[in-house]
């Protein structure tokens, strides 16, 4: 039986990750931790019984250890680090914002499989984590659908015999409208993504291609790749997940419905895959796919995110900080949807940049400039 811990489990991976859990055989939840969705953490104790939940606030873990006396209830962020500091098999992070980074860099000194959903981890700290799970000998699973696909396809990692990794994008929901009409749209527009269901945040970044920028990041340090050798197409059908091409001029894709069941559940049986959740049967036939370039013009912070990971140090987590707080402003109705790249191209024109930050500076930066932005 393995033993899986899911942070942010009242979210959209970490739900779907119980719905994935729930049809394999052979996997158990041994703890969960959530932010305030009380209601929903609830059912999640009553139906898989964890032996310990961390919540986020310490009323909400005093009230709900007077109801369920079995299980052991922490919370905060200390609370976090002494949750993972059990026994169990693979650490599920879907959890988002910093206090994930730390959390999973606690996880790899403890060499536990980590089921990466969050994004920040390593766009901000890629090389810090990546050095220390290699130093650790500790896996990182990717929990995303193209990242997800790449492996699935590399079937291992550093495989010398791959040329580039091919990062598919949806285009989101204004692939098809120009600059003028993507000034007018509104959180609504940019909520209604053509294929994904997803968090708004994340949704907002598909609209942005944002996502897709982080992406590749996160695909230069999990694949130890050049920038140069990672290239974005676009693909509305989001059919296929992702191709590698490998020196041979073959290209590998995987393919299927659009649904986070499946990287979850490859992240939890990886290497391997096993008879669990499935998805609605997909046949190509008669499908037509369409893959095309993407337009840096039209979505510019495409290829500033991109650059950012190019000039490593700071710069990806400036612009991650940036960009989140504009999202947000976007989402509260403050800011117009070309106002986010607006935002963000400053913050990154005025950013000094340092090479090989520690971890603190990263924080620190991140900080500084959450609370600068909060404050416009
Ligand atoms: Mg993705």
């Amino acid at each position: 039986m393995k033993k899986v811990i899911i942070l942010g489990s009242t979210g959209s991976i970490g739900t779907q990750t119980l719905e994935v859990i729930e049809k394999l055989q052979d996997y158990k939840v041994y703890a969960l931790s959530c932010g305030r969705n009380i209601e929903l953490i609830k059912k999640q104790i009553e139906k898989f019984s964890p032996k310990f939940v961390c919540l986020q606030n310490s009323d909400d873990a005093k009230n709900l250890s007077e109801i369920y006396s079995n299980v052991k209830f922490s919370s905060g962020e200390k609370g976090l680090l002494e949750l993972i500091d059990n026994e169990y098999d693979i650490l599920v992070v879907a959890t988002s914002g910093i206090v994930s980074v730390k959390t999973v860099i606690k996880a790899i000194e403890n060499k536990k499989t980590i089921a990466l959903a969050n994004k920040e981890t390593l766009v901000m700290a890629g090389d810090i984590v990546m050095k220390k799970a290699k130093e650790y000998q500790t896996p990182i699973i990717p929990i995303d659908s193209e990242h997800s696909a790449i492996l699935q396809c590399l079937n291992k990692p550093n495989n010398p015999y791959v040329k580039r990794l091919w990062i598919t994008a949806s285009g989101g929901p204004f692939l098809y409208n120009t600059r003028e009409e993507m000034e007018k749209f509104s959180a609504k527009d940019a909520l209604n993504h053509p294929k994904w269901n997803m968090g708004k945040k994340i949704t907002v970044d598909c609209a942005t291609l944002v996502n897709k920028g982080l992406e590749v990041i996160e695909a230069h340090h999990l694949y130890n790749f050049n920038y140069d050798d990672i290239k974005v197409v676009i693909h509305p059908e989001s059919l296929v997940h992702s191709f590698v091409e490998f020196q041979d001029g073959s290209f590998l894709a995987q393919m299927g419905v659009p649904s986070m069941h499946i990287p979850i559940q490859y992240a939890l049986t990886y290497p391997e895959r096993k008879k669990g959740i499935k998805t609605n049967s997909f046949c190509p036939w008669g499908k037509k796919l369409n893959f095309f370039e993407p337009d840096f013009k039209k979505f510019p912070l495409l290829k500033l995110t991109i650059e950012c990971g190019k000039q490593g140090g700071l710069m990806p987590a400036i612009l991650n900080a940036a960009n989140e707080i504009a999202v947000y402003k976007f989402l509260e109705g403050k800011i117009n949807f070309l106002d986010i790249e607006k935002i963000v191209f400053k913050e990154i024109e005025n950013a000094k940049n340092i090479i090989n930050p520690t971890i603190e500076e990263i924080f620190e930066k991140d900080k500084k400039i959450r609370l600068k932005l909060s404050q416009l």
